[in-house]
């Protein structure tokens, strides 16, 4: 095995440029640094094939539900600060939903086995096998993507409230 110093492609022995870059390659790795390359290698994949798993939950899906709790509570916090405007405003409604929706939202993220056994509940009388029934790659790319953009709704309600709040 060697590897190119230039783009980092790994390749056979046999290569004397990179496939890659075309630039000139060194002699081949030793044994020790080919291990490592090689657990290298096996890390990305295991990663990559995580991320198309349904029910694998990532770093970045831990932060998010982190971070859908602290707003949750900054929100509480801000309606307890400013409770005669928020009474005016009937905005005590929006904290009460956006606690709801950031609960449910969380408990999908942290555990999707949750949400997919009650969805799957629907196909009940329909399907004669329910446990055939598996998350199709819309349902996977759902998955990642709606949290981040309650995330994002969340984050912006609650500056639009805590300078409202301050400017009333
Ligand atoms: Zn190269």
């Amino acid at each position: 095995m060697k590897k190119c110093k230039n783009c980092g492609a790994l390749q056979s022995d046999k290569h004397f440029y990179c496939i890659d870059c075309n630039k000139k390659l060194d002699a081949p790795l030793s044994d020790e640094d080919k291990a490592k390359e090689e657990a290298h290698l096996e890390k990305t994949i295991q990663n990559l094939s995580n991320k198309s798993d349904y029910f694998y939950v990532s770093k970045s899906d831990k932060t998010t539900t982190l971070l859908l709790g602290i707003l949750s509570i900054l929100h509480i916090i801000l309606m307890i600060i400013r409770k005669d405007f928020y009474r005016e405003y009937y905005l005590n409604w929006i904290v009460f939903i956006i606690i709801v929706l950031s609960i449910s939202v969380s408990i999908d993220v942290r555990f999707p086995r949750i949400s997919w056994n009650l969805y799957k509940l629907r196909f009940y009388l329909a399907v004669d096998n329910i446990d055939d029934i598996e998350p199709s790659s819309f349902m996977l790319w759902a998955r990642r993507f709606v949290p981040r953009v309650i995330l994002l709704l969340v984050i912006m309600a609650f500056i639009v409230m805590l300078i409202s709040s301050f400017i009333a």
